[in-house]
């Protein structure tokens, strides 16, 4: 293992839930860090992890609530790190996907700050797994993408409408606005009555899964209380569910 440097940051990502989808390297940093700047995301299952010095700080945005603003948490990072401490900042999933990392380690580096990039399983291919969704498979799906619901402006990004015919399309963040989804991703060609899926709480004992189509994710999502975090799946995978659902909340620790 690297070592861990006092007055350094690691942006490490914590993957979408079970512990277990940690990488040996966040593992090193979660016990070595004597402080952890963590995501409201992160579960309680993970930062039991940390080492008994550590001092936990949580640090993220939560939707809904008063969030702190993103260059108060890179600053509180440099300080921290001018400190001389080793600073673990842990992100659900990827960091570097949806999770504000790049923005915090563009701040590092404006610093002068010592920086790992620390990757992790991100929710859209590692929790979509736990749901039984493989996100390619030989023979029906060649190709995904990974897009937000969620753009500057808090409204759908055009993203959505540029991506919206790759034969996987994974959403985050996207729970605020899926009658508009359904609506953009059929305007620009996509079946009506293509399966899709919403996924809450992938890999945690807390999972839920709801297939629908494409034209319905709005009234799936309402029927079923689908609360965040949560994904949207779209494409032929999801029917491979039927087949590969293999997640059983009783066998989980
Ligand atoms: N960096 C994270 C994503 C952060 S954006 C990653 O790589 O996974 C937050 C969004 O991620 C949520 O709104 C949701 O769409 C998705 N997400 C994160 N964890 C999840 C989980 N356990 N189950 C389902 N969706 C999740």
């Amino acid at each position: 293992m690297p070592r861990f440097e006092a007055g350094t940051v690691w942006l490490a990502g914590a993957g979408p839930g079970d512990p277990g989808l940690l990488s040996l390297l966040t593992l090193a940093g979660l016990r070595r860090a004597d402080r952890v700047v963590h995501d409201a995301l992160i579960d309680p299952r993970v930062l039991a992890l940390a080492g008994p010095g550590a001092v936990l700080e949580e640090w993220g945005k939560r939707g809904g609530r008063v969030s702190p603003r993103q260059d108060a948490i890179t600053a509180r990072l440099i300080e921290l790190a001018g400190q001389g401490h080793r600073v673990l900042r842990l992100k659900g999933g990827d960091p570097l996907v949806f999770g504000r990392g790049a923005e915090e380690a563009l701040g590092l580096a404006a610093a002068g700050v010592p920086f790992r990039l620390v990757p992790g399983i991100t929710a859209g291919i590692g929790g979509l797994a736990y749901a039984g969704i493989p996100v390619s498979a030989g023979g029906v799906a060649g190709g995904v993408a990974l897009v937000t619901g969620h753009g500057p402006d808090g409204a759908l990004p055009d993203e959505i409408d540029r991506l919206a015919l790759a034969p996987v399309l994974v959403v985050y963040m996207g729970l605020g606005h899926l009658a508009a989804l359904s609506q953009r991703l059929i305007a620009a060609g996509r079946d009506p009555a293509e399966t899709a899926a919403l996924v809450e709480a992938a890999a945690t004992p807390g999972q839920r899964v709801v297939e629908t189509k494409v034209a319905a994710l709005a009234e799936a999502a309402a029927a079923a209380g689908i609360k965040a975090p949560a994904l949207v799946a779209v494409g032929p995978v999801v029917a491979l569910r039927a087949r590969l659902d293999w997640w059983r909340p009783e066998t989980e620790g």
